[in-house]
């Protein structure tokens, strides 16, 4: 079929897609990316200082000045761009610093860097795994980690949200080789955080390894910033991490698995996105460097994120919308209707506050929600002023104190 009749196939898809309300429209930023940003939207329209609510900047590290220095110093030291995979001629003696850094800082014997943690995640399960092995994992991991599972051929075991009986009769029942549990750190969308202390006591039970993507923890989630493992004091029994420098670590491009030195070397050898994509730009290996001396020297930006953290649950709970229990700076806030999200926002947008809708295919049908993302980055004052224009918003839309059986028979 050509392109020309292909199109109307096209062009239905995506009128279907508007007409559900699931159409997802860019706002464009103009300004560095922080706690508060300058927003055009639609693309046309002129600028508007915003209060940011959604970004992954958690420790307002994106446009820090010294990491900034530390980037500009990078391309003066070491070039713009590298032109080759790691394993030709891409691998800088500030290549292997960052990894040694990273090590150090997550408490695993070795890390690989990658483009990004969606590639290190591509990479890991086809390099370490094979048929007689068995993959389990939790229904609601990132896309990327069920991207990586359907490139290798072990067996794969989904086990319900956050359910360890239903883990632990998966790992009871299986017949393979190697088991390797995998799990988010910190899931996204929820905010919620995997109970690690527990998985890594089944783990130990029935001989299994354990893999945490902490993309939505490194830096900030323990008492000095290391991650999930560090909150449930399980640094030594962790097998894997991988994990992303575009959140929290500076927030421009990178991810890395750290882990047990032989899986290292092995994910060197076979990972595909290691062999066939191209060297982290130096001024990023020098930016991330930066920011672990940053990290490692004063928890000051995790405490502060704590902090406002709590505010901003409390604020929100007292107004008395439906939030998603849980304590880390992902704060989802339920409206259940796509279309409720997205008008939701809208007017946000209209009171100065950013903060946008999450629906279907992002996460589940009926499931609706602002995902609210708060950032050290922000101040107290600030996020006192985002409250007053959810509290006005929410009397619009009656939602305040109102139960999900009510907002969903308003849509039937
Ligand atoms: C954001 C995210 C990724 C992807 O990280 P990138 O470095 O942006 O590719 C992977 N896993 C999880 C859990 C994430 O939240």
């Amino acid at each position: 079929m050509s392109y020309n009749s292909s199109r109307q196939i096209y062009a239905d898809t995506l009128a279907s897609i508007r007409k559900d309300g699931l159409y997802k429209d860019e706002r464009i930023i103009c300004s560095h990316q922080g706690g508060e940003v300058k927003v055009r939207f639609p693309a046309e329209a002129p600028e508007k200082n915003m209060i940011n609510l959604c970004a992954n900047n958690y420790l307002g590290l994106s446009s820090h000045s010294d990491i900034l220095k530390a980037a500009h110093e990078g391309l003066d030291k070491r070039g713009y761009g590298m032109s080759s995979v790691r394993f030709i001629c891409g691998t800088q003696d500030i290549h292997r610093e960052l990894e040694n850094k990273m090590s150090n800082f997550l408490g695993m014997e070795d890390t690989c860097l990658f483009a990004s943690c969606f590639d290190a995640n591509g990479a890991l399960f086809e390099a370490i795994l094979s048929a007689e092995d068995a993959i389990f994992s939790d229904r609601l991991v990132h896309a990327s980690l069920i991207d990586g599972m359907r490139l290798c051929k072990a067996q794969r075991h989904i086990f319900e949200h956050q359910d360890l009986n239903d883990l632990e009769q998966k790992l009871k029942a299986a017949k393979c080789r190697m088991k390797l549990i995998i799990t988010d750190g910190v899931f996204s969308m929820d905010g919620d955080m995997a109970r690690l202390d527990e998985i890594c006591r089944l783990a130990e039970k029935y001989d299994a390894m354990v893999a945490v993507d902490d993309s939505h923890a490194t830096g900030f989630i323990g008492k000095t910033g290391r991650g999930t493992h560090e909150h449930f004091g399980v640094m030594n029994k962790v097998d894997i991490i991988t994990t992303t420098f575009g959140k929290a670590l500076g927030g421009a491009t990178g991810g890395c698995v750290s882990a047990r030195k032989e899986i290292v070397d092995l994910i060197k050898q076979r990972g595909r996105p290691y062999l066939f994509s191209n060297a982290l730009m130096p001024a990023v290996v020098y930016a991330s460097l930066k920011v672990i001396d940053v990290l490692s020297s004063s928890t000051a930006r995790r405490d502060k994120l704590e902090e406002l953290t709590k505010f901003w649950r409390n604020g929100l709970t007292d107004a008395g919308f439906d939030l998603k229990q849980g304590n880390t700076p992902i704060v989802p806030i339920m409206f259940y209707e796509a279309k409720l999200a997205q008008e939701f926002s809208r007017d946000l947008y209209n009171e100065g506050v950013f903060a946008v809708g999450f629906f279907y295919p992002v996460v589940p049908k009926g499931e609706a929600r602002i995902r609210t993302q708060i950032s050290a980055g922000l101040e107290k004052a600030q996020l006192e002023r985002a409250l007053e224009a959810f509290v006005k918003v929410g009397k619009k839309h009656r939602v305040l104190g109102v139960k999900k059986e009510e907002i969903t028979a308003r849509y039937s």
